[in-house]
């Protein structure tokens, strides 16, 4: 459902910024202290709990200076107290240094109460990272999360930022050739998805599939910030122009749709689930384990590995329903789904309910004594199981070894003879055939 205004209240509204913030100090100027409310990430280590203000801008002063010599900027006057009474709202975008590594910092201080003072802090972004991926050498990142986009004029082979979220303008000087751009870039596309990008950004492409005004788009995934690759949706959209001999200008967008798309798959993936599950007993149902023995027949015929398969089938099992009822008949048949779904977990084994209370599991890289090995096992284990209510069952079956001449038909008619004749010879019984 798709939230609307009503969904959000004020609180929500506050505790989204407050996640944003990284330092919240309350400052009594009165008495040059200070207490911190909050502090996160890189201001964990040199703000104190609480301690005095001069103090405390004063370490910020040697961390805005960082260990190069470059001036503090003027705006930092700003936050000393000895300038006065703070009147209003200051609010400075500033480099502060930690580890000799600069962060983007914006500084606010904001009159609270009487001679209260709020000093709020938060790291804009991670810019040096930005300074990289706008610089000819070192094009390995994008941006999480954010929507990048550029212009490109393919007639002059250019590109030109428009918006990497909020960074300083002296990280956007950088020049690119579009033909540069691209091949600096396709080293961040997964290996996969590389010719598909190559081939959607080919300059020629571009000029002879996209009229003016169109739009077009792709997906692909991509290293982000972190090297984890992620989901977006890359974009070209060409100006309107009269000019189509010789105008291409396009917009270039990146967008992170990695939320979008890991859940759309996860919820195809469910509903693939779904349908292959039996309902009852939560092991693959008749079509799926259907198609695992059309899958075990090709692979017979076309490699030298061996697969095996076998029908367990519960004896008796009617009487079962006529002793106990039918609800009990079905937790049974539950329990025997877990036994050998249990039995077979770690084992190269596919198991499934072929329909009532017969059951087929399909063995590879299982000759046929294996086989019978573990239909003897899971015969002997049900003989010995306590099955509640309906007490003890037994269990027949038969196996069979899929040849390679094999076709579903006459495999599966095999084992379903083997299963016969461990019924017809006295049930408990296994058999390979
Ligand atoms: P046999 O040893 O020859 O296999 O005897 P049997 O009683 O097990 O065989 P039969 O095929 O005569 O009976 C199978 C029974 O399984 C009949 C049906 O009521 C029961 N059955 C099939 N599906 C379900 C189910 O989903 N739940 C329950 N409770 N019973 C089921
Ligand atoms: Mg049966
Ligand atoms: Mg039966």
């Amino acid at each position: 459902m798709a939230k609307t205004l009503d969904d959000f209240t004020l609180q929500d509204a506050a505790s989204f910024i407050e996640r944003g913030i990284d330092a919240i100090v309350l400052v009594d100027s009165e008495s040059d202290t200070y207490k911190t409310l909050v502090k996160k990430g890189m201001f964990t280590d040199f703000i104190d709990d609480a301690g005095s203000y001069n103090a405390l801008t004063q370490k910020l002063w040697f961390h805005l200076k960082g260990s190069q010599d470059t001036e503090v900027t003027e705006d930092y006057q700003v936050f000393i107290p000895r300038f006065g009474k703070f009147k209003g709202k200051y609010s400075r975008r500033l480099k502060l240094y930690k580890d000799e590594t600069p962060h983007s910092v914006q500084m606010t201080i904001t009159p609270y109460e009487d001679n209260f003072y709020l000093l709020i802090l938060y790291e804009l972004d991670s810019s040096e990272y930005m300074k990289e991926f706008l610089t000819y050498e070192k094009v390995n990142t994008i941006q999480n999360t954010y929507l990048f986009s550029m212009y490109i004029d393919l007639f002059k082979d250019t590109t030109s930022s428009i918006s990497i979220t909020e960074i300083s303008d002296d990280t956007m000087e950088a020049e690119i050739k579009y033909s540069q751009w691209r091949m600096m870039i396709v080293n961040m596309i997964w290996p996969d998805d590389r010719p598909l990008f190559l081939e959607r950004t080919d300059p020629d492409y571009l000029k002879k599939t996209l009229q003016p005004g169109r739009t077009s788009s792709f997906d692909c995934l991509m290293k982000n910030l972190e090297g984890k690759y992620i989901w977006v949706k890359l974009t070209f959209s060409r100006s309107e122009t009269n000019n189509s001999e010789e105008d291409f200008r396009y917009v270039f967008m990146v967008q992170d749709i990695n939320e979008n798309s890991m859940q759309l798959m996860s919820t195809l993936k469910k509903y693939e689930e779904l349908a292959s599950k039996d309902t009852l007993t939560d092991i693959f149902n008749h079509g799926r384990i259907e198609t695992e023995i059309h899958n075990a027949i090709e692979i017979v015929g076309r490699t030298d590995r061996k697969v095996s398969m076998m029908m367990f089938d519960i004896d008796y099992f009617k009487t079962v329903n006529d002793s106990f009822g039918h609800a009990v008949g079905d937790i049974t048949l539950k329990h025997f789904a877990f036994m050998i779904k249990e039995y077979f977990a770690k084992k190269n084994v596919v198991v499934g309910r072929w329909g009532g209370e017969e059951f087929v599991a399909v063995c590879y890289d299982t000759d046929s004594s294996k086989a019978y090995g573990y239909a003897e096992d899971i015969r002997k284990k049900v003989q010995e199981e306590d099955f509640n209510v309906a007490g003890n069952i037994t269990v027949s079956s038969g196996v069979t070894e899929i040849l390679k001449e094999d076709e579903f038909e006459n495999a599966f008619d095999r084992m379903d003879k083997a299963l016969y004749e461990s019924k017809s010879g006295g049930r408990n019984k296994v058999t390979a055939k």
